[in-house]
């Protein structure tokens, strides 16, 4: 079986700062990956050149059967926001809007009418156990019920990649784990796969194989390149 987003050789240099020299990954439909490494080694350059945010100075992205370089930077917006779902640190979620008004976002922006992806939007919130923070802004709620809140935004338009980077960073062990449970139970019910960016072992046990990031070049736990 092909895989459905893999990146060969992957080389990036910020100035003389080398974050990536020779990074390999591959990730199946459906499966939890989690990248590990120190902090530095080069983790979230590999997402964000995984997920066309950056482009690699040498090497291949292949998503789905396609070359993300070869696409135009609008090709590439509209494959983020039809197939791809983020989820960072801080929730980023939008300080103006409500809760709902955050989830249903992604699903306005596609086309969705206002009441349908409202209605959509309380149903992840309650498939995320925060339905009762609908109303409120990001303002007036917790860190671990951002990030729920964040999980839903970028479940809800059913994305076939998940990428999350340091989700639970932010977070106290008790409420990370309750968001790493609903964020895994989640994506494994609607398909996604997940490419989980963590420094953090107790994380990456929810993934189903873990790849570690070093200077830039990424190795799998069996000790074979990636
Ligand atoms: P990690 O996610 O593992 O902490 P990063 O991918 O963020 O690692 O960073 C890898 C290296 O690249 C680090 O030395 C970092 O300082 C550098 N780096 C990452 N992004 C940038 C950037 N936008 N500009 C300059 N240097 C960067």
């Amino acid at each position: 079986m092909t895989a459905l987003l893999t990146a060969t050789d992957l080389h990036k240099t910020y100035g003389a700062t080398p974050a990536l020299a020779g990074a390999e990954f591959a990730i199946d439909a459906g499966e939890i990956v989690a990248v590990m490494g120190p902090s530095g080694s080069g983790k979230s350059t590999l997402l964000h050149c995984l997920a066309g945010i950056v482009p690699p100075d040498s090497g291949s992205v292949r998503y789905d059967g396609r070359e993300l370089s070869a696409l135009s930077d609008a090709e590439r917006s509209a494959l983020r926001r039809a197939d791809f779902g983020f989820v960072f640190q801080f929730g980023q979620l939008v300080p103006e809007l409500t809760c709902a008004e955050n989830v249903a976002l992604p699903l306005r922006l596609a086309g969705t009418g206002r009441r349908q992806a409202e209605r959509r939007a309380v149903e992840w919130l309650a498939r995320l156990e925060v339905d009762d923070v609908r109303h409120q802004r990001p303002g007036q709620i917790s860190g671990g019920q951002g990030q729920r809140v964040a999980v839903a935004r970028a479940l809800v338009n059913n994305p076939r990649v998940l990428f999350a980077d340091e989700p639970t960073g932010a977070l106290d062990s008790l409420n990370g784990e309750r968001v790493m449970e609903l964020l895994t139970d989640a994506a494994r019910e609607s398909g996604a796969a997940v490419v989980l960016v963590t420094h953090e072992s107790r994380v990456a046990a929810y993934s189903d194989r873990e790849i570690v990031v070093r200077d830039g070049r990424s190795r799998d736990m069996a000790g074979a390149a990636a």
